[in-house]
């Protein structure tokens, strides 16, 4: 098998077919030959199949496909298919896709093509659009045993933030109304090429069968997270008066019925704090209407 984690293998894959990366596409190719063996241990942990974002030139696919019984994997740039073909050449149970994975319909594809068996999703993010494609996944609750995702380290940050703690965001709270998260280690920047400019980690995200907290409605909980966040510097009453289109002293009376105070700001707001919220907030409206 090639080691395709070393430079002068994919300098050299990647010459002869004339391949340069692209920036646009978030192409970081992962040159350290200790990160997929883990990544592909943490996923393939009671995983039979393993569906995989970008695999480049397959690095980390090889990795999977030597733990799990099938690995799916999604390409955008058409410019590396012929590239994979050439790489994984000797694996059988590796199906490159041609597609924009963020266009996927995640639970569709287990039911139709992966059913009866135990999946997990993993990848060396391109991280323009790494909150679209793990907040696609979660909220898609398609049925997959854990999500193994390389991410910008200030992203695994604030992805796996507790909830009322100043790193926590309103994508921390989606995620932990979602899946249990967790960091699992670091990665620097020179352990890619060409190198970003900041380091990266691996996260872990197993999600609940059923979430932590109780809301009424989901589409409710998210508008008074999204509105609660808004505003990084202001305090909760302020964001969620202007981002709801309710008064101040609607606002206020349903953060003090939730033990906050006129001064708190969001980030100090727990997971069963913001669905108290939106559950008084919804019986204000039902009053109202
Ligand atoms: N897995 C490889 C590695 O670890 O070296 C490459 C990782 S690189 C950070 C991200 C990969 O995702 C690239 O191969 C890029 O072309 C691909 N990609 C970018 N956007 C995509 C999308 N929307 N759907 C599928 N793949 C995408």
């Amino acid at each position: 098998m090639r080691d395709l984690s070393d430079i002068r293998v994919i300098e050299s894959t990647l010459k002869k077919y004339g391949f340069d990366f692209s920036k646009k596409l978030g192409q970081n190719f992962l040159t350290d030959g200790q990160v997929c063996p883990q990544m592909a241990e943490l996923a393939c942990d009671g995983a039979d199949a393993v569906i995989e974002i970008g695999p480049g030139i397959g690095v980390l696919t090889q990795q999977l496909a030597l733990r799990a019984g099938r690995v799916i994997a999604y390409e955008l740039d058409s410019r590396l298919i012929p590239v994979l073909a050439e790489t994984l050449e000797n694996f059988d149970n590796i199906e490159i896709v041609h597609e924009d994975f963020l266009k996927v319909d995640l639970a569709a594809l287990i039911g139709d093509q992966l059913a009866g068996m135990r999946v997990a999703v993993c990848a060396n993010l391109p991280y323009y659009i790494t909150s679209p494609i793990i907040m696609g996944i979660l909220s898609s609750r398609a049925p997959i045993t854990r999500g193994v995702f390389m991410v910008q380290k200030e992203a695994g940050e604030r992805l796996c933030a507790a909830p009322g703690t100043r790193a926590a965001g309103a994508v921390t709270i989606a995620v932990q109304y979602y899946a249990a998260a967790r960091e699992v280690f670091s990665v620097p920047r020179t352990s890619f090429v060409p190198a970003p400019r900041v380091d990266s980690e691996v996260i872990e995200l197993v999600p609940h069968r059923t979430p932590p907290v109780a809301v009424p409605d989901e589409a409710a909980f998210f508008r008074v997270v999204g509105a609660a966040f808004s505003q990084r510097r202001k305090t909760a009453v302020n964001c969620l008066s202007g981002g709801l289109g309710i008064s101040k002293d609607a606002a206020l009376a349903a953060l003090e019925h939730c033990g906050a105070t006129g001064r708190t700001r969001a980030e100090a707001l727990t997971l069963e704090q913001l669905a108290e919220l939106t559950r008084v907030l919804n019986a204000g409206d039902a009053q109202e209407g």
